[in-house]
Order: structure tokens, then sequence, then C-alpha cells
């Protein structure tokens, strides 16, 4: 083999093992419209990361740029150490895609159609049974296997899609706005599920909803033109703004995840570190809209046998940001968007706590 070879199958094999997802630099014209510029961001394995941004931002086209449906205009992207532009086909092996409009038939039964899309994927007839059961029960549609998809409600028309996308056990899945048009107990259905598989795989959501990344995702992208102009935590995100919503506590006490599991008003994924010596860092995100107090904080932790060892509040709502960050140019003019007043160099939204280079959009 070639030194250049060897390289890059050196190169991809440190991809595989570091990053499921790794985009470089990405855009993509349709004709004279940039739909995307610059982008840049990689995915750990096993990571729920969530696309935010306002339509026309250009989220969709960055999905079927990684799904292999489209072809990037420039700069590269590379799906478990796979090339989008060099092969395709064993790209779509390791992906599961949502489209916006998942792609049913609705005459089919949900195990006909199932089956259908098995066949089209190739899974061997003798592991068909087993492959679908699987894929039903995960997303909870072995109570309607027998009905027609146009007899189902839209919660359990996408719930159809997830398990088409799933299919053939992909380690990524890419979900294009999944909860659009569900009410809030299908789209609290939808979630779980994805903060499940979120588990096991390596997911990439789309979506106009904050809370739904404060729900699920691990890491957030807020894309407007094309352009990266947010990345991190979803707390991170809220909490490197003056005046957030971010509690951040420290305390002494075992079994922190099944406590906050009592707590009754997180809203973020909570970030939990426990130390040997039994105490724990924690922080999540709670709306201010909520009005959640330290006093109710405070009560949990007495009814859970927690001491407190030290409690922080900042305050600001992930909408607030988001809507800075995609419609004005606040932030670029060094304003503070809580108040719209001047603020020193530096104190804008930092990406990940860092400050995003708007030359290079990472
Ligand atoms: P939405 O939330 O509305 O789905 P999005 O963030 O997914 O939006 P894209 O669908 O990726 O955004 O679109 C990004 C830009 O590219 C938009 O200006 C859109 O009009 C344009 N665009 C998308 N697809 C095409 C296409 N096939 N031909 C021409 N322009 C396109």
């Amino acid at each position: 083999m070639s030194a250049p070879g060897f390289r890059l199958k050196l190169r991809k094999l440190l991809i595989k093992m570091d990053f499921m997802i790794e985009v470089q630099d990405l855009s993509k014209y349709y004709g004279s419209v940039k739909a995307v510029d610059g982008v840049s961001f990689r995915v750990d394995r096993h990571q729920v990361l969530g696309f935010l941004g306002p339509n026309g931002a250009g989220k969709t086209t960055i999905m079927k740029i990684l799904t292999g449906y489209h072809f990037p205009s420039g700069g590269s992207a590379l799906v478990d150490g796979i090339s989008v532009t060099e092969d395709p086909v064993e790209l779509k092996r390791r992906i599961g895609y949502l489209p916006e409009t998942a792609p049913l038939y609705g005459e089919l039964t949900v195990e006909e159609y199932l089956n259908f899309i098995a066949g089209a994927r190739f899974v061997p007839r003798h592991k068909r049974r087993a492959v679908l059961d699987l894929s039903m029960e995960a997303c909870g549609l072995s109570g309607c296997r027998f009905r027609r998809i146009e007899t189902l409600s839209k919660g359990f028309r996408q719930r159809t899609g997830l398990a088409q996308a799933m299919l053939h056990d992909p380690p990524i899945l890419i979900l294009d706005e999944p909860t659009a048009g569900l009410d809030p107990n299908q789209i609290i259905g939808i979630r779980s599920l994805i903060r499940e598989l979120g588990k096991r795989k390596t997911v990439i959501l789309s979506t106009h909803i904050l809370q739904e990344l404060e729900a699920v995702a691990d890491q957030v992208l807020i894309i407007n033109r094309g352009k990266i102009v947010a990345q991190g935590r979803p707390e991170e995100i809220a909490g490197d703004i003056k005046g957030g919503d971010t509690w951040e506590i420290c305390l002494k006490g075992r079994a922190i995840q099944a406590g906050l599991d009592r707590l009754g008003f997180v809203y973020s994924r909570p970030r939990i570190e426990e130390a040997e010596d039994g105490t724990a860092r924690l922080s999540f995100f709670v709306p201010g809209a909520r009005g959640v107090e330290g006093e109710a904080i405070f009560d949990w932790a007495v009814r859970e046998g927690f001491k407190i060892l030290m409690m922080n509040r900042r305050s600001l709502s992930l909408e607030d940001i988001f809507v800075h960050l995609t419609c004005g140019e606040e932030i670029a003019a060094g304003k503070d968007i809580t108040t719209g007043k001047e603020i020193a160099t530096g104190e804008g939204l930092k990406p990940g706590g860092k400050p995003v280079a708007p030359e290079d959009g990472r």
C-alpha cells in the first residue's frame, strides 16, 4: 500500500475510534443559494446532537449530505470513518434516516410496510421476524402491527417512520424534525424513545423547539443562514450568558440520579459528577418561567437525605438566546441579549463556553 493510502486508512481508523461523525468546513450551494456555509462539528459515539434553527437555516441540507442524498459543494464529512462522497452505499448501511416527511405507504399495515423495507435493505429472510419484532417493540408499535398505516394517528405514523429508520440496526440515526406536528403526549413519547435510542446509538435530530433539545440532546448546534452560530451543551449555551437559569449544586449523598428523578421540575438533562468522597456536583437547566426557587431544591435535598454544600443559580432562557442568535446581530454588536445594553468584549454567547469566530463558523 502506498504511503498516502496507508495514512488515509490510519486516519479513518483513528477517527473511527474517536468520533462517529466529523464534519469539516462543509458547504452546499443550490445554484446561487448558499444553504450551508463552512460548517464544522464532531459527534461522539452514543451522543445525541441537536440541530436548532429557523426555517431555511440549512439543517435538512446538512442531514441530506450526511446521509449521502446530496453531494457537498465543498469541505468533508466522515461518518463512522466513511467519506460521504466516496462510499454512499456503505454510508446508507450505517445510517437510519427519518426525513421530514416519512416515506410511508398508507395502504399497507405496519408489519407489511416494515417487512417491505426490510427486504429493500437486504435483511435476510430468516432474520426478518426478529428484526421486525425488535423495531416494533422499541417504537411501541407492537399493538398496531396489523393496522393499516393510513388509519394510524400522526404520532404512531411517526413511530412507524422511526421503526423503518432503525430497522437494519444502524449505529447512527438522523431524524429530521421527528416531533413536528405531534401533540404534547406524542411528543413526550417520541422524546423518551430518542433518549433511549441515544444510549445505544449516535443520534442527530433537528427541531425548531428548544425544549426538545433541552430534554434529549447532549450537544446543540444552533444554525442560522447556513452557519453555526453557537454550540455546546444546552445548559452551557444558556449558562454562559449573563443571568442564566442554570442551577449548580454541590451536595453530599449517594444515588443522586435516582433522587433527581423525584425532583419533578428538571428541564434539561442533568449533569452529575459523583466523587469518591461521597460528594456530587450536579447542574441542570430550569426555565425561569417555571418559578423554581432555591427553597424547593433545598426541600427536595432534605427529603432525599442529601446535605447541600453549595448552591448557585444562573438564569436566562434558551429561547431568548435562540431568538437573538438567529434574528439579530446583537451578540456580534456586543450587546447583552437580556437587556440590549452594550457588554464588554468577550461576554457574548460562547459555544461550549468558547466564542464563535465569525469567519470559520465553528
Ligand atoms: P426547515 O426548518 O424549514 O426544514 P432547514 O433548516 O432544514 O429548513 P434547508 O431545507 O436545508 O433548511 O434549506 C436551506 C436553504 O436551501 C433554504 O434557503 C432553502 O430554500 C434552500 N434549498 C433547500 N433545498 C433546496 C433545493 N433542492 N433547491 C434549491 N434550494 C434549496
